[in-house]
Formats: structure tokens, C-alpha cells, sequence
């Protein structure tokens, strides 16, 4: 069923567990995501970003992918179909339009007040459509240049002033292939979750050690957004197949011999995050 992601962060905020946010690359990427998470009983959050809908082909493809998919599969667990890192309203009132049930507007890279002018525009229409928010303060970059750790204060304000439903800080995270391990400043989010006391979200959450992983959940992230590690693992199996099968042309075959690797690192992730078996969450 497709869900806004309220009430799933909630209960993972209540119960100490975190729902993951597989970012989606094409269709056999979803219906992989799927039926993995169908099979381990865990919410899920399904994750397009403003390139991939435009090379699925705009927002109602990657919504009617989506919606067909839970259908076809009998998916029974929640799904949240979201848009991740939105730079602009009119991609978040594209997306809402569509049916996406939760949108991310990131205005991080603007001053404050504009950052909470763009997030409370995107929150006014949202609310329409029960769609949930998340917004992004302080900047969380691709590699470990460019990083702005999240102000308190800061927060605080933005969190009250915009009223949206999950906020991602920057606390030493970032997207993309790790430089180095990064420094995820644990106090800071701590911190940030007591004085904001709503669910906080993890961008950049691919090959952080496990153990980093349980210090985010415990200091009260709900969403972890994974990538990067799904690529790797999924483009490695490809490569090999390919290497092995140099005449094979069909796509199909090419395209699902990445179909288990990234499997596995779905089912590594829910039982990480203890998402597993919480798909029962009274939604209502
Ligand atoms: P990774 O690059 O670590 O997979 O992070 C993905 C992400 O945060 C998408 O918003």
C-alpha cells in the first residue's frame, strides 16, 4: 500500500528502529527493492531523485512503476513513494500532482530565511494532499568537500517555523564513495533529535560502519537513505556476468544478474536497521 511516511518514522522513532530509503534507479531496481522488503516484512521508502524520473520518463511513469508494481506483486507492506532532494517547489508540486505520498525539498544550499520561505511554500501545498515533508539545514554535500555541520539554534527554528514531518541534518554525513570514514559528530545529533523532537533522517548512509549505524538510530535517526552501496553492489555483478558472457545481448538477462547482490544488501540494511517484521504499523 502507498503511505506518506508519518506514521511509519513515528513508530520507528517510538520503537528505536530505523526505515530505510532505497533510492530507485530504474524499473527492475524497484521491483527488486520490493519484493526484498516484502519478504523481510519492513516498511519501505522508495526514493527518486529529479534525474531519475526525468530518465524513467517524468513523475507519472515513476508513479504508475510504482503503484503497478505493489499491485502486480502483491506488495503488502507500506510503501512510501518520495521525492528526494527536490531544489525546487514546481518539482515537489510535480511530484505531489503525480501521487508521490512524501517529498524532500532541499533548499539547504540558500540563507536561512530562504531556505524556511521554499520549505514552508512546499509544506502549505503538501498538507493539501497529506503528503509528508522532509527538508534538509546545513549542508550535506556529495564527497567530504563542501560540508556545513548543522546549527541547534538553527534547527530548533527552522524545525517550528516550517512544521515539516522529518529533518535531515548535517552532522559529518555525506553522499556518495567515502573519501574517508567520515566524522559523524554523534552529540550534535543527539542534541539536534532533543531539541527538535521530530524524526531525523540520515543522508549518505552507504558503507558507514555498522556499529556508526546503531549510534545514528539510538541518537534517534528514523530514515537512513541508501544508494551508493546498492550501485556498487548491483554494477560489480553486472560487470562479472558481463565478463563471463561476452556474446549476451539480452537485456533482461544482462540487467538481472545484478538481482541478488543487490538483494542481499537490501536484506543486510533491514536486518541492520531492524526494520524487519515492522511492517504492521497502525497507520491511521
Ligand atoms: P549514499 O550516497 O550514501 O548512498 O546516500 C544516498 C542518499 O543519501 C540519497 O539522498
Amino acid at each position: 500500500m502507498l503511505v506518506n511516511s508519518n506514521a511509519i518514522l513515528l513508530d520507528a522513532s517510538k520503537k528505536g528502529y530505523a526505515v530505510p530509503a532505497y533510492n530507485i534507479n530504474n524499473l527492475e531496481w524497484a521491483k527488486y527493492i520490493l519484493q526484498a522488503c516484502e519478504k523481510d516484512e519492513s516498511p519501505v521508502i522508495l526514493a527518486f531523485t529529479e534525474n531519475v524520473i526525468n530518465y524513467v520518463g517524468g513523475y507519472k511513469t515513476a508513479h504508475s512503476i510504482i503503484e503497478s508494481l505493489i499491485d502486480d506483486l502483491s506488495i503488502s507492506v507500506p510503501v512510501v513513494l518520495h521525492l528526494d532532494h527536490a531544489k525546487t517547489f514546481e518539482s515537489c508540486k510535480q511530484a505531489i500532482d503525480a501521487g508521490f505520498t512524501s517529498v524532500m525539498i532541499d533548499a539547504s544550499h540558500k540563507t536561512l530565511d530562504e531556505n524556511i520561505d521554499l520549505t514552508c511554500e512546499v509544506v502549505n501545498y503538501a498538507n493539501k494532499f497529506n503528503v509528508s515533508v522532509e527538508a534538509e539545514l546545513g549542508h550535506i554535500g556529495n564527497g567530504n568537500q563542501d560540508l556545513e555541520n548543522s546549527d541547534v539554534e538553527e534547527c530548533k527554528n527552522f524545525v517550528l517555523s516550517t512544521e515539516i514531518n522529518s529533518f535531515a541534518p548535517s552532522v559529518g554525513n555525506y553522499h556518495g564513495v567515502y573519501v574517508d570514514e567520515p566524522k559523524i559528530d554523534f552529540e550534535l545529533l543527539g542534541t539536534i533529535c532533543k531539541e527538535t523532537k521530530i524524526p531525523l533522517v540520515f543522508h549518505g548512509g552507504s558503507f558507514l560502519d555498522d556499529n556508526k549505524i546503531r549510534t545514528a538510530i539510538f541518537c534517534g535517526v528514523c530514515k537512513i537513505n541508501i544508494n551508493t552501496e546498492l550501485q556498487f553492489a548491483w554494477a560489480e555483478a553486472v560487470r562479472k556476468y558481463l565478463n563471463y558472457n561476452t556474446d549476451e545481448i539480452d537485456p533482461r538477462k544482462i540487467i538481472s544478474s545484478g538481482e541478488d547482490k543487490l538483494k542481499k544488501v537490501v536484506h543486510e540494511k533491514n536486518d541492520l536497521f531492524g526494520s524487519k517484521n515492522r511492517a504492521n504499523v497502525s497507520l491511521f
